[in-house]
């Protein structure tokens, strides 16, 4: 069963009404792996008091407003991996949970092409409430786990799970996946090793974006601050815009996610009984 917490059930609540959801969701809560999944970007949600952020409808299906594909993909890896998994619901562009308060696009006033009324001369009360009520939760939640992990001594390999369109601005991308990192390589190099042998895919290091401080939260915060090894995972959002694209794409991904952390060091497959499915799973030709 998937949990989920209220929001901010100690203070007046100034941006979800009560029967609006809550804006994180935790699948596989007592999964037994190391691997431990987030997934920044699932949702596309605007809470209803926000008015769609001025935007029609079309635009909040486009990629702008969420990572097409992300949550189909990252249940498919938590269920190969036995992992953890958060979800945010809400969009991005409410306000980003992969980048710091400090970004001038934590709460975006445009995005590829298009302007973002809704985000338009937000007074301080307006911002805190989209921190305090949609940011902030799902950050606490993902923090107790894994102060809940260390504190048990289970290891832990942070894989952040995200997709990117196909055409940015009008540029085409070749790569059919990324693999992203910033001072810890670990996982990540073991990982693009791992899919470029395969020898079908463009696969991007560092590529379509990099990691940093001041544009990333996940692998800053969590996996380098906390020393856990990690790796941001990107994957074009046509391989994985239905169901049987992201079971694909999952159960091949998760085969290398596996290896790559047997090839890093970070697991031994005798450790990880569960995961021998994964590691073992023929590849289709
Ligand atoms: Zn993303």
């Amino acid at each position: 069963m998937p949990d989920s917490a209220e929001p901010h059930s100690d203070a007046v609540r100034r941006l979800l009404a009560d029967d609006e959801p809550a804006p994180f969701t935790v699948h596989r809560p007592d999964a037994g792996s190391p691997f431990f999944l987030t997934c920044d970007h699932a949702g596309r949600l605007v809470p209803r008091r926000l008015r769609a952020l001025g935007l029609p409808a079309s635009e909040l299906e486009r990629h702008i407003a969420w990572d097409i594909g992300a949550e189909g993909l990252a249940r498919v890896l938590a269920g190969r991996l036995d992992a953890w998994l958060i979800c945010q619901t809400y969009s991005r562009l409410v306000i980003d949970c992969n980048r710091p308060f400090e970004s001038p696009t934590s709460i975006p006033l445009r995005s590829e092409r298009t302007d973002v009324p809704g985000n338009r001369d937000l007074d301080a009360a307006a911002v805190a409430a989209r921190r305090e009520e949609i940011f902030l939760p799902y950050h606490r939640r993902t923090e107790d786990e894994l102060d809940r992990r260390a504190a048990l001594g289970r290891p832990t390999i942070l894989v952040t799970v995200h997709s990117f369109t196909p055409v940015y601005l009008d540029e085409e991308r070749a790569w059919q996946l990324g693999v992203l990192y910033q001072r810890d390589a670990r996982l990540a190099h073991a990982l693009l090793a791992l899919m470029r042998e395969d020898g079908r895919w463009t696969v991007g290091d560092n590529q379509p974006y990099a990691v940093s401080d001041a544009s990333d939260y996940a692998i800053p915060v969590y996996g380098e601050r906390r020393g856990l090894p990690h790796v941001e995972l990107e994957v074009r959002q046509d391989l994985i815009a239905d169901e049987a694209g992201q079971r694909e794409w999952g159960e091949r991904i998760a085969a290398w996610l596996v290896e790559a952390a047997r090839r890093a060091g970070l697991i031994q497959v005798g450790d990880a009984p569960a995961l021998a499915g994964a590691i073992h799973r023929r590849e289709p030709a």
